[in-house]
């Protein structure tokens, strides 16, 4: 257990590379993902039951940092990261059941985790380079605004988010828009898939990138995936220590990022029980897990916009992990959820529980409702704070939603984004103009 941890790529075992090469180049040079050689094993008593979500996350990651110039930083990094709340809250009207509220950062919802996780390590990572890292970063809404928030003002970084033009509700547009300074908005003509493929692209342009650094902020980045498995740690080791039982997880999912750290913790020896994927009307995961062959399609437009994902690009890990498709649909399972089901949720709890869930979180807790009393302690697991979805919620529930602090902050300040065509080569020229 001493020894430093190798990555490698999704796609090819021959390129093994350390920590600090893995976070600083967000995709594998042969267009895979990193993944570690093989996921550390952890004992739970190896964490102090007393300890923060940031002494869990420097305990859970140390072994994915062992040997790096940055352990020695690690503790400080997750005290950056993790300085606000993650609690688990009990749902008042059903036993052991509770919510897992991952949105109270800055951008209110769960991506500020990963997003400040990163610009924590790019900070150490950048102390000393000579040119600008340009970080690219691809969102279906809430991972350009949270990274936007992590990266601006930080010396020697400059963030290009790209979004779906339309496809945002208006105060995530908002966000993604009111930075300025480091921070550039492209709203591009077409889907998040679109969005996605076109950040790959000039990623993996070596000639681009000889004249432009670029790196990665997706959910594809290692560095936003580590961090997020701390808050499943820190959850179900909780839980564990006052019930002597595993916590079960529901996790409203996309593009598979935040589902994923929760089946690696599981991986790592924690006490996680049963993982349950709620999808949205995008069900490329739910008809994987039914049986179907796995088929990426593109996606669809939902009220779970943060989730219109058709080619979850973390599947490729999940397949890393499992490769063997009957061993991996014993691992999961996933429910695909319509728009009338969401609209039905938020109005139904509002009213019966006034316990009020954004859109995404709608299709977890419905997850919840269908399922029958049994002994297993559930956690729904909330993403993004309800008033970041105001036009979706508000209409439902017939009332306006109290914005927190930091989100009304953003929506005061003046917005602005440029557009662009859903083209790689348009991304690629625009990149080159723009620090030439
Ligand atoms: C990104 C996001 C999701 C989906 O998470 P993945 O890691 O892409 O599966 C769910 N809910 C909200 C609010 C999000 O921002």
């Amino acid at each position: 257990m001493s020894e430093p941890l190798h990555y490698r790529s999704t796609r090819g075992a021959r390129h093994a590379a350390g920590i600090e090469q893995v976070i600083a180049a967000g995709l594998a040079p042969d267009g895979g993902l990193y993944v570690p050689e093989a996921l550390p094993s952890l004992d739970p008593s190896l964490f102090d039951p007393n300890g923060s979500l940031a002494d869990t996350a420097s305990t859970l990651l140390e072994p994915f940092f062992r040997g790096s110039p940055m352990a020695g930083e690690l503790p400080a990094i997750c005290r950056e990261a993790f300085d606000f709340d993650v609690p688990l809250r009990p749902l008042s009207f059903r036993n052991d059941a509770s919510v897992l509220e991952l949105f109270h950062g800055p951008s209110a919802a769960f991506k500020d985790i990963g997003a400040r996780f990163l610009a924590a390590c790019f900070r150490r990572l950048r102390r000393d380079a000579a040119a600008p890292l340009t970080i690219v970063v691809a969102t279906s809404g809430d991972t350009g605004a949270a990274v936007a928030a992590a990266f601006h003002r930080q010396p020697g970084i400059r963030v290009v988010v790209l979004y779906p033009d339309g496809r945002v509700s208006p105060r995530q547009a908002h966000q993604l828009g009111c930075f300025g300074d480091n921070v550039q908005a492209l709203r591009v003509a077409g889907t998040f898939d679109d969005c996605q493929r076109m950040a790959k692209a000039v990623l993996n342009d070596t000639e681009l990138q000889s004249h432009v650094p670029l790196s990665s902020a997706n959910s594809i980045s290692l560095g936003r995936l580590l961090p997020q498995m701390s808050y499943y740690a820190h959850a179900a080791l909780g839980w564990w220590h006052r019930h002597h039982r595993p916590l079960n997880f529901i996790v409203p999912t996309g593009n598979l990022g935040n589902a994923l750290a929760c089946v690696w913790v599981r991986e790592m020896g924690l006490p996680v029980g049963e993982i349950h994927l709620a999808c949205n009307a995008n069900a490329t995961l739910s008809d994987y897990f039914d049986g179907a062959p796995y088929s990426p399609r593109p996606a669809v437009a939902t009220l779970a916009n943060a989730m219109d994902v058709g080619a979850p690009s973390n599947f490729e890990r999940l397949r890393w992990t499992f490769p063997r498709d009957h061993e991996l649909r014993l691992q999961l399972h996933a429910s695909s959820v319509d728009d009338d089901v969401i609209g039905d949720t938020i109005a139904r709890h509002a009213r019966d529980h006034g316990e009020l869930f954004c859109p995404h979180t709608a299709t977890a807790m419905h997850v919840l409702d269908g399922m029958s009393d049994t002994d297993l302690a559930w956690a729904v697991v909330a993403t993004a704070h309800p008033s970041k979805f105001d036009s979706v919620v508000e209409p439902l529930i017939g009332r306006t939603i109290l914005v927190p602090p930091a989100l009304q902050a953003m929506l005061q300040r003046p917005a602005h984004a440029e557009p662009m065509p859903a083209s790689d080569e348009a991304l690629k020229h625009w990149l080159a103009y723009q620090t030439a």
